[in-house]
Protein backbone atom coordinates (compact mmCIF):
# COMPACT_ATOMS: atom_id res chain seq x y z
CA UNK A 1 0.00 0.00 0.00
CA UNK A 2 1.44 3.75 -0.80
CA UNK A 3 1.14 5.89 1.99
CA UNK A 4 -0.36 9.17 1.09
CA UNK A 5 0.73 12.88 2.29
CA UNK A 6 -1.59 15.85 0.65
CA UNK A 7 -0.40 19.51 1.06
CA UNK A 8 -4.29 21.24 1.12
CA UNK A 9 -4.77 24.92 -0.19
CA UNK A 10 -5.79 27.35 -2.93
CA UNK A 11 -3.66 28.72 -4.63
CA UNK A 12 -0.56 26.38 -4.36
CA UNK A 13 2.17 28.01 -5.90
CA UNK A 14 5.25 26.08 -4.95
CA UNK A 15 6.39 22.46 -5.51
CA UNK A 16 9.42 22.93 -2.74
CA UNK A 17 7.31 20.98 0.16
CA UNK A 18 6.42 17.79 -2.24
CA UNK A 19 10.12 17.82 -3.43
CA UNK A 20 11.74 18.14 0.01
CA UNK A 21 9.44 15.18 1.12
CA UNK A 22 9.44 12.64 -1.64
CA UNK A 23 13.04 12.82 -1.78
CA UNK A 24 13.39 11.95 1.96
CA UNK A 25 10.44 9.30 1.58
CA UNK A 26 12.88 7.23 -0.94
CA UNK A 27 16.09 7.95 1.01
CA UNK A 28 14.33 6.59 4.06
CA UNK A 29 13.06 3.78 1.42
CA UNK A 30 9.33 4.06 2.04
CA UNK A 31 6.67 3.55 -0.46
CA UNK A 32 4.93 7.05 0.26
CA UNK A 33 4.35 10.35 -2.13
CA UNK A 34 3.62 13.89 -1.29
CA UNK A 35 0.50 15.26 -3.37
CA UNK A 36 -0.75 19.00 -3.92
CA UNK A 37 -4.44 19.09 -3.40
CA UNK A 38 -5.64 22.94 -4.39
CA UNK A 39 -8.99 22.96 -3.14
CA UNK A 40 -11.89 24.88 -2.80
CA UNK A 41 -12.88 25.97 0.95
CA UNK A 42 -16.06 23.34 0.38
CA UNK A 43 -14.58 20.35 -0.66
CA UNK A 44 -11.77 20.39 2.58
CA UNK A 45 -14.40 18.77 4.96
CA UNK A 46 -14.56 15.76 2.80
CA UNK A 47 -10.31 16.04 1.56
CA UNK A 48 -9.37 15.72 5.85
CA UNK A 49 -12.31 13.38 6.37
CA UNK A 50 -10.62 10.89 3.31
CA UNK A 51 -7.17 11.40 5.49
CA UNK A 52 -8.53 9.21 8.10
CA UNK A 53 -8.20 6.09 6.08
CA UNK A 54 -5.22 3.44 6.76
CA UNK A 55 -2.95 4.60 3.39
CA UNK A 56 -2.37 8.10 4.98
CA UNK A 57 0.30 9.38 7.35
CA UNK A 58 -1.06 12.96 7.57
CA UNK A 59 -1.65 16.53 6.19
CA UNK A 60 -0.47 19.64 5.45
CA UNK A 61 -1.90 22.82 4.77
CA UNK A 62 -0.93 26.40 3.77
CA UNK A 63 -3.28 29.78 3.50
CA UNK A 64 -6.40 30.05 3.84
CA UNK A 65 -7.54 26.71 5.32
CA UNK A 66 -5.05 26.53 8.53
CA UNK A 67 -7.84 27.82 10.87
CA UNK A 68 -10.48 25.90 9.37
CA UNK A 69 -8.54 22.25 9.25
CA UNK A 70 -7.76 23.17 13.31
CA UNK A 71 -11.42 22.83 13.41
CA UNK A 72 -11.48 19.67 11.37
CA UNK A 73 -8.99 17.62 13.27
CA UNK A 74 -9.96 15.29 16.22
CA UNK A 75 -7.17 17.04 18.78
CA UNK A 76 -4.97 20.06 18.40
CA UNK A 77 -1.72 20.25 19.89
CA UNK A 78 -1.47 22.81 22.95
CA UNK A 79 1.35 24.92 20.92
CA UNK A 80 -0.96 24.97 17.80
CA UNK A 81 -3.81 25.85 19.38
CA UNK A 82 -2.03 28.84 21.22
CA UNK A 83 -0.77 29.70 17.95
CA UNK A 84 -4.02 29.66 16.04
CA UNK A 85 -2.47 28.07 13.29
CA UNK A 86 -2.82 24.07 12.23
CA UNK A 87 -0.24 23.54 8.98
CA UNK A 88 0.52 19.94 9.23
CA UNK A 89 -1.82 16.59 10.75
CA UNK A 90 -0.91 13.55 11.94
CA UNK A 91 -3.03 10.27 11.45
CA UNK A 92 -2.78 8.08 14.78
CA UNK A 93 -2.81 4.26 14.37
CA UNK A 94 -6.19 4.36 15.30
CA UNK A 95 -6.93 6.63 12.48
CA UNK A 96 -6.98 9.88 15.02
CA UNK A 97 -5.95 13.29 13.18
CA UNK A 98 -4.18 15.01 15.32
CA UNK A 99 -3.31 18.57 13.96
CA UNK A 100 0.28 20.31 15.01
CA UNK A 101 2.33 23.43 13.82
CA UNK A 102 5.72 23.11 12.33
CA UNK A 103 6.29 26.59 11.53
CA UNK A 104 7.09 27.17 15.21
CA UNK A 105 9.72 24.63 15.75
CA UNK A 106 10.82 24.92 12.23
CA UNK A 107 11.42 28.95 12.86
CA UNK A 108 13.42 27.93 16.58
CA UNK A 109 15.72 25.71 14.91
CA UNK A 110 16.58 27.98 11.72
CA UNK A 111 16.94 31.79 13.68
CA UNK A 112 19.08 29.92 16.29
CA UNK A 113 21.29 28.64 13.53
CA UNK A 114 20.96 31.72 12.33
CA UNK A 115 22.15 33.65 15.52
CA UNK A 116 24.60 31.14 16.53
CA UNK A 117 23.20 30.81 20.21
CA UNK A 118 19.31 30.49 21.74
CA UNK A 119 16.57 33.03 22.03
CA UNK A 120 16.39 32.83 25.17
CA UNK A 121 17.11 36.57 26.74
CA UNK A 122 17.05 38.87 23.66
CA UNK A 123 15.77 42.03 22.37
CA UNK A 124 13.64 41.06 19.11
CA UNK A 125 11.87 43.09 16.91
CA UNK A 126 9.16 41.50 14.58
CA UNK A 127 7.40 43.26 11.93
CA UNK A 128 4.01 41.21 10.88
CA UNK A 129 1.00 40.10 12.64
CA UNK A 130 -0.28 37.61 10.42
CA UNK A 131 0.07 33.34 10.32
CA UNK A 132 3.62 33.46 10.33
CA UNK A 133 4.21 36.53 12.89
CA UNK A 134 1.78 34.58 15.61
CA UNK A 135 4.25 31.29 15.22
CA UNK A 136 7.77 33.29 15.51
CA UNK A 137 6.26 35.42 18.77
CA UNK A 138 4.65 32.46 20.37
CA UNK A 139 8.32 30.81 19.91
CA UNK A 140 10.06 33.96 21.10
CA UNK A 141 8.67 34.01 24.28
CA UNK A 142 7.84 30.55 24.86
CA UNK A 143 11.52 30.47 24.19
CA UNK A 144 12.24 33.08 26.53
CA UNK A 145 13.36 36.20 24.86
CA UNK A 146 13.64 39.18 27.37
CA UNK A 147 11.42 41.56 24.74
CA UNK A 148 9.42 41.14 21.93
CA UNK A 149 8.28 44.47 19.85
CA UNK A 150 6.03 43.68 17.20
CA UNK A 151 5.32 46.47 14.43
CA UNK A 152 2.56 45.87 11.98
CA UNK A 153 1.16 48.23 9.11
CA UNK A 154 -2.50 47.60 10.43
CA UNK A 155 -1.82 48.12 14.44
CA UNK A 156 -5.20 46.43 15.75
CA UNK A 157 -3.81 43.02 14.37
CA UNK A 158 -0.08 43.94 16.64
CA UNK A 159 -2.35 44.46 19.49
CA UNK A 160 -4.43 41.93 19.21
CA UNK A 161 -1.78 38.94 18.85
CA UNK A 162 0.21 40.50 21.85
CA UNK A 163 -2.76 40.21 23.86
CA UNK A 164 -2.98 36.70 22.77
CA UNK A 165 0.59 36.05 24.20
CA UNK A 166 0.93 38.22 26.80
CA UNK A 167 1.74 35.29 29.99
CA UNK A 168 3.71 33.24 27.59
CA UNK A 169 7.12 32.90 28.86
CA UNK A 170 8.76 35.65 31.24
CA UNK A 171 9.82 38.51 28.43
CA UNK A 172 7.61 41.35 27.59
CA UNK A 173 5.69 42.06 24.18
CA UNK A 174 4.67 45.34 22.85
CA UNK A 175 2.56 46.47 19.88
CA UNK A 176 3.29 49.42 17.78
CA UNK A 177 2.49 50.27 13.85
CA UNK A 178 6.11 49.72 11.83
CA UNK A 179 5.81 53.82 11.38
CA UNK A 180 5.82 54.71 15.02
CA UNK A 181 9.11 55.90 16.93
CA UNK A 182 9.35 53.30 19.22
CA UNK A 183 9.62 50.57 16.58
CA UNK A 184 12.70 52.47 15.41
CA UNK A 185 13.83 53.03 18.86
CA UNK A 186 13.34 48.82 19.31
CA UNK A 187 15.51 48.34 16.59
CA UNK A 188 18.34 50.47 17.90
CA UNK A 189 18.64 48.04 21.06
CA UNK A 190 17.46 44.49 19.16
CA UNK A 191 19.91 41.14 19.42
CA UNK A 192 17.64 40.02 16.60
CA UNK A 193 15.05 41.60 13.80
CA UNK A 194 12.75 39.30 12.11
CA UNK A 195 10.45 40.23 8.80
CA UNK A 196 7.18 38.42 8.85
CA UNK A 197 5.76 40.25 6.26
CA UNK A 198 4.95 39.21 3.04
CA UNK A 199 6.96 42.74 2.13
CA UNK A 200 10.19 41.51 0.27
CA UNK A 201 8.10 38.61 -2.23
CA UNK A 202 4.93 40.24 -2.67
CA UNK A 203 6.02 43.78 -2.05
CA UNK A 204 9.22 45.66 -2.82
CA UNK A 205 10.95 47.71 -0.07
CA UNK A 206 11.67 46.87 3.84
CA UNK A 207 10.14 46.47 6.84
CA UNK A 208 13.00 47.04 8.78
CA UNK A 209 15.69 49.57 8.56
CA UNK A 210 18.71 48.40 8.85
CA UNK A 211 20.68 51.24 9.42
CA UNK A 212 19.35 51.33 13.24
CA UNK A 213 20.36 48.28 14.44
CA UNK A 214 23.21 47.46 16.61
CA UNK A 215 26.04 45.89 14.46
CA UNK A 216 25.60 42.82 16.01
CA UNK A 217 22.33 42.47 15.76
CA UNK A 218 21.19 39.21 13.33
CA UNK A 219 19.02 39.89 10.59
CA UNK A 220 15.95 37.12 9.68
CA UNK A 221 13.77 37.40 6.51
CA UNK A 222 11.05 34.47 6.82
CA UNK A 223 10.58 35.58 2.87
CA UNK A 224 12.76 32.34 0.67
CA UNK A 225 11.47 33.78 -2.98
CA UNK A 226 13.66 35.50 -4.00
CA UNK A 227 16.37 34.16 -1.63
CA UNK A 228 17.47 37.43 -0.83
CA UNK A 229 15.27 40.50 -0.75
CA UNK A 230 16.45 43.95 -0.21
CA UNK A 231 16.12 43.65 3.65
CA UNK A 232 18.69 41.12 3.15
CA UNK A 233 20.42 42.96 0.86
CA UNK A 234 21.29 45.43 3.23
CA UNK A 235 22.09 43.84 6.36
CA UNK A 236 24.97 41.87 4.34
CA UNK A 237 26.04 45.41 3.07
CA UNK A 238 26.35 46.35 6.98
CA UNK A 239 27.67 43.33 7.86
CA UNK A 240 24.97 41.87 9.88
CA UNK A 241 24.42 38.26 10.63
CA UNK A 242 21.26 37.45 7.92
CA UNK A 243 19.65 34.50 6.56
CA UNK A 244 16.32 34.33 4.85
CA UNK A 245 13.54 31.63 5.55
CA UNK A 246 14.65 28.50 3.41
CA UNK A 247 16.05 26.85 6.14
CA UNK A 248 13.22 27.66 8.08
CA UNK A 249 11.40 25.83 5.23
CA UNK A 250 13.78 22.73 5.50
CA UNK A 251 13.35 22.47 9.38
CA UNK A 252 10.08 22.38 9.30
CA UNK A 253 9.90 19.48 6.91
CA UNK A 254 11.80 17.65 8.34
CA UNK A 255 10.16 17.95 12.21
CA UNK A 256 6.37 17.22 9.90
CA UNK A 257 8.18 13.90 8.06
CA UNK A 258 9.69 12.52 11.31
CA UNK A 259 6.27 12.95 13.44
CA UNK A 260 4.49 11.39 10.14
CA UNK A 261 6.91 8.02 9.71
CA UNK A 262 9.17 8.01 13.15
CA UNK A 263 12.34 8.78 10.60
CA UNK A 264 14.30 11.92 11.89
CA UNK A 265 17.63 13.33 10.58
CA UNK A 266 16.19 13.99 6.98
CA UNK A 267 17.15 17.47 6.86
CA UNK A 268 20.49 17.30 4.88
CA UNK A 269 18.37 15.10 1.92
CA UNK A 270 15.72 17.86 2.16
CA UNK A 271 18.12 20.77 1.79
CA UNK A 272 19.97 18.71 -0.81
CA UNK A 273 16.55 18.24 -2.89
CA UNK A 274 15.19 21.81 -2.64
CA UNK A 275 18.73 23.10 -3.34
CA UNK A 276 17.38 23.66 -7.36
CA UNK A 277 14.17 25.13 -7.08
CA UNK A 278 15.90 27.35 -4.70
CA UNK A 279 18.01 28.29 -6.96
CA UNK A 280 16.02 28.54 -9.76
CA UNK A 281 13.84 30.81 -7.88
CA UNK A 282 17.45 33.06 -7.50
CA UNK A 283 17.29 32.80 -11.36
CA UNK A 284 14.32 34.64 -11.81
CA UNK A 285 14.38 37.21 -8.78
P1 LIG B 1 -0.25 36.75 6.11
O1 LIG B 1 -0.95 36.02 7.20
O2 LIG B 1 -0.97 37.07 4.85
O3 LIG B 1 0.30 38.13 6.76
C1 LIG B 1 0.89 39.09 5.95
C2 LIG B 1 1.59 40.13 6.80
O4 LIG B 1 2.34 40.99 5.93
C3 LIG B 1 0.64 41.04 7.60
O5 LIG B 1 1.26 41.39 8.81
C4 LIG B 1 0.52 42.25 6.67
O6 LIG B 1 0.20 43.46 7.32
C5 LIG B 1 1.94 42.35 6.16
N1 LIG B 1 2.05 43.10 4.91
C6 LIG B 1 1.60 42.74 3.68
N2 LIG B 1 1.90 43.69 2.77
C7 LIG B 1 2.53 44.68 3.45
C8 LIG B 1 3.08 45.94 3.08
N3 LIG B 1 3.05 46.36 1.80
N4 LIG B 1 3.67 46.69 4.02
C9 LIG B 1 3.72 46.28 5.31
N5 LIG B 1 3.22 45.09 5.74
C10 LIG B 1 2.63 44.31 4.82
O7 LIG B 1 1.07 35.98 5.65
P2 LIG B 1 1.90 34.90 6.49
O8 LIG B 1 1.32 33.55 6.26
O9 LIG B 1 2.04 35.40 7.87
O10 LIG B 1 3.30 34.93 5.71
C11 LIG B 1 4.20 36.02 5.84
C12 LIG B 1 5.50 35.70 5.08
O11 LIG B 1 6.17 34.63 5.75
C13 LIG B 1 5.27 35.23 3.65
O12 LIG B 1 6.22 35.85 2.81
C14 LIG B 1 5.49 33.74 3.71
O13 LIG B 1 5.99 33.21 2.48
C15 LIG B 1 6.55 33.65 4.79
N6 LIG B 1 6.57 32.34 5.47
C16 LIG B 1 7.71 31.61 5.39
C17 LIG B 1 7.80 30.39 6.02
C18 LIG B 1 9.07 29.60 5.94
O14 LIG B 1 9.07 28.39 6.26
N7 LIG B 1 10.17 30.21 5.54
C19 LIG B 1 6.69 29.89 6.75
C20 LIG B 1 5.54 30.67 6.83
C21 LIG B 1 5.49 31.90 6.18
P3 LIG B 1 -1.35 43.92 7.51
O15 LIG B 1 -1.84 43.17 8.70
O16 LIG B 1 -1.25 45.36 7.72
O17 LIG B 1 -2.06 43.55 6.23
Amino acid sequence: MTRRVALLGKPLRRRHSQVMHDAAFAAAGLDARYELLELDEADVPAAVAQARGPDWLGLQVTAPYKRLVAGLCDRVEADAAAIGAVNSVARTGAGELVGFNTDAPGFHAAVELAMGGPLAGRRIVVAGAGGAAHAVVFTCLSAGAARVTLGNRTVASAVALAERFRGVGAGSVAAVALDDPAFAAALRAADLAVNATTVGMLDPGTTIDVGALPADATVFDLVYVPPETPLLRAARARGLRAANGSEMLIQQAAIAFERWTGVGGMADVMRAAVAPLLADAAARA
